[in-house]
């Protein structure tokens, strides 16, 4: 492979865990190879040599980290996911200002209590001066969209800082995963899950109430870049269960932004970037659960003229992170 100067780069998709939150790492490891998963536990909870060395020589200059997938929205008891979601966020503000040039932070939130929750997301970026918040999934089976959550988002607007929805698992496993385990995680599942949850947002008219948020995908959007035109077209035949403004894609243009998080491939981002414009592609790497060298060597290389190579390497998340 030829060599490529590295851009500089900001990576927004990057996770850390602490001890009192490995409890509720419980499926993650299945289905991964002892010696991936051996590099992956002693990185995910380290930032001072092995996190900087990855991140040099991927020309990463900033990591917006976030505690790792499920964390705390797997935790029953409201009380207890309430109370270690603050000493998460205390936690990683303490990371951040060992290495002020280094990181930044997404809140970690208890979503069982709404009212905590915004208060807790209220509280990291206006004291902490966190980005916005990474969110895992449905929370014990209840998803964003719930009315529950009116109050969130309206909080998340006022802040104006995004909101990343990672992956997480199905609540329920589908019947059609089963005999293959390798389908209910990140090879397939999660992917499913998370596009899902992204559509029951668009279709719950959250956007229409309140249009200047924004949530950022992973994996290239999940998929849905790819359907644009379909999802429009099924959706107009459909009954509607609520009345929209607007189609389907829009929304996924206007309100969505994905990252190259875990898609390594020229043909996906081409994808991207013509279906969702050039100022929604951010570039990240899912570290220390993917190669942060492999993902800046892909968008090192990538066929793109240095304008947009800069755009999805830094400038846009520099915009919408306001770093
Ligand atoms: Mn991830």
């Amino acid at each position: 492979m030829k060599s490529v100067k590295p851009m500089k780069k900001i990576a927004l998709e990057e996770h850390f865990i602490t001890a009192p939150f490995e409890e509720y790492e419980t499926n993650i490891e299945e289905g991964r190879k002892a010696a991936a998963s051996q590099d992956i536990n002693l990185r995910l909870p380290e930032f001072d040599q092995l996190r900087l060395e990855a991140m040099d020589k991927a020309g990463i200059e900033i990591s917006v980290l976030s505690m790792t997938s499920p964390g705390l929205q797997a935790e029953k008891d409201a009380a207890i996911a309430g109370q270690k979601a603050v000493e998460a966020n205390d936690f990683l503000a303490g990371v951040i200002a060992r290495h002020p040039k280094r990181f930044a932070g997404f809140a970690h939130l208890a979503l069982q209590e709404p009212e905590a929750a915004i208060k807790e997301l209220k509280r990291c970026v206006k004291e902490h001066n966190f980005k916005g918040a990474m969110i895992n999934g449905h929370t014990n089976g209840v998803y964003l969209d719930d009315e529950c959550y009116k109050g969130f988002w309206e909080a998340v607007a006022s802040l104006d800082v995004p909101i990343y929805l990672h992956p997480a698992d199905a609540f329920e496993m589908p019947q059609s995963y089963h005999d293959y385990p390798m389908l209910r995680g990140a090879m397939w599942g999660w992917g499913v899950e998370t596009a899902t949850h992204a559509l029951r947002l668009i279709l719950s008219g959250l956007f229409d109430r309140l249009p200047t948020v924004k949530v950022i995908l992973e994996h290239m959007g999940e998929a849905l870049p790819f359907m644009l035109w379909r999802l429009d077209s099924r959706f107009q035949l459909s009954e509607p269960t609520r009345p929209l403004q607007k189609l389907p894609s829009q929304y996924l243009k206007e309100n969505f932004i994905v990252t190259t998080s875990g898609a390594c491939d020229n043909a996906p981002l081409q994808c991207c970037l013509t279906a969702m414009g050039e100022d929604n592609v951010l570039f990240s790497t899912d570290y220390p659960f993917e190669s942060a060298q492999i993902a800046a060597d892909f968008i090192d290389s990538a066929p793109l003229s240095e304008e947009l190579r800069a755009k999805i390497c830094y400038q846009n998340a520099e915009r919408i992170l306001k770093l």
